[in-house]
């Protein structure tokens, strides 16, 4: 009997089990609707801020002229005091229901130590960047928003490429790849990649999150390879192979670029929505700082939020096409449709395999699970070992 890449992809999705299935349904249909709460929250805590005042009183303390330090010093305290409000929510969606879904088992001790490090790493950065944005609003004159966009690209690419090699090591400890078949069959995978072969590292992934992961990050001499202790131990060496593969395929694709050109793009758009349209979102909210008035801040962060919401079926179109270019660059060069599709449905325990059409285009990141194996049974039946 020949192969039948349908009935293999069904089945591979079947093995998960019916009760794995179902709870991979409800906890991604839950996630959909997290992003309508998380929206309603921020817009809470944008209206508790500037109810407070909290904002306004910082201004008169730092005197009339030093603007950039106030703008900073206003940003930052935004930053932490929206965290703060928002913690029992935050603590609610990214620990607990990770918890009861068993994508997690970090302490909450654990959780909010981390979350308290990652608050004042971003308020820092944060505060840096929109003392730049209010800066160009200033000095740029009408066409600010333009200027501003350029900053995000700036600022993004820096977070994007520099990030993962600075900040991720403040989460988690990134040790070598040990000695082994993993580490020959590594060495090999990114030699091809211009990695440097010891920037080779497994991660304690486990100590967030459940989730078999790997990725590839920085540029030239900090690019770097990362996988989670969950994918080193839980995976066969075909498999570490077939989903490094996926991740070199980004890395050399450079998917990185392509998200920050569409976020830049995006941030022009958003930020000259916001020149005409921030005064009657502040009204809205019972502010009347301007545009240019730093204290003004919670207003346009629930801004971006909204905006971000309408903008997600365009970024995660751009983002699933790139999943599909990762998925064919594995193909290609490591040629393991069997052990890409098992490792792509341990990724179905917290991403429902079989969503809905309509769902999958608004929602998801990823093609659905379904989709990635079947194209991997597909390439299976046109390259036979
Ligand atoms: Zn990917």
């Amino acid at each position: 009997m020949s192969f039948d890449p349908q009935a293999a992809t069904a089945a591979y999705i079947d093995s998960l089990g019916a009760d794995a299935l179902a709870k991979a349904a409800a906890y991604t249909t839950g996630g959909h609707w997290l992003l309508l709460w998380n929206l309603l929250v921020s817009a809470l805590v944008a209206w508790l801020i500037v109810r407070s005042g909290i904002l306004d009183r910082i201004s008169p303390k730092l005197g009339a002229r030093r603007f950039n330090l106030k703008a900073f010093v206003i940003a930052a305290t935004y930053f932490l005091v929206a965290n703060l409000i928002s913690l029992p929510w935050s603590l609610y969606e990214e620990w607990w229901r990770e918890l009861s879904y068993g994508r997690t088992s970090q302490p909450i001790g654990d959780f909010l130590g981390q979350a308290a490090l990652s608050v004042a790493i971003f308020a820092v950065l944060i505060g840096l960047f929109f003392v730049g944005v209010y800066a160009l609003m200033r000095r740029a004159g009408r066409f600010w928003w333009v200027w501003s966009g350029g900053l995000t690209a700036v600022a993004l690419s820096i977070f994007l490429l520099a990030g993962p090699v600075f900040i991720e090591p403040l989460f988690n400890d990134y040790e070598p790849v040990p000695a082994g078949d993993v580490r020959d069959a590594l060495v090999v995978m990114a030699k091809q990649a211009g990695v440097p072969e010891d920037r080779l590292f497994v991660y304690d992934g486990s100590r967030q999150s459940n989730n078999f992961t790997a990725n590839v990050s920085g540029i030239a001499g900090s690019a770097r390879i990362a996988i989670s202790d969950i994918a080193f131990k839980g995976a066969s060496l075909d498999e570490v192979k077939a989903v490094t593969g996926h991740e070199i395929g980004h890395y050399v694709l450079g998917h990185v670029w392509r998200t920050v050109i569409l976020l830049s793009v995006l941030s022009v758009l958003f930020f000259f929505v916001a020149d005409r349209t921030f005064p009657w979102f502040a009204r809205a909210f019972g502010s009347s700082a301007s545009i240019g008035d730093p204290t003004g801040l919670p207003v346009l962060v629930f801004m971006v939020s909204l905006f971000l919401l309408f903008a997600q079926p365009l970024l995660n179109g751009t983002i699933r096409k790139g999943e599909n270019e990762a998925d064919q660059y594995s193909l290609e060069t490591v040629n393991l449709p069997d052990a890409l599709a098992t490792a792509l449905v341990k990724t179905a325990e917290y991403r429902n395999p079989r969503p809905d059409k309509l769902e999958e285009v608004l929602f998801y990141t990823h093609p659905s699970v379904e989709r990635r194996v079947r194209r991997a049974m597909d390439w299976k039946v046109s390259h036979p070992q």
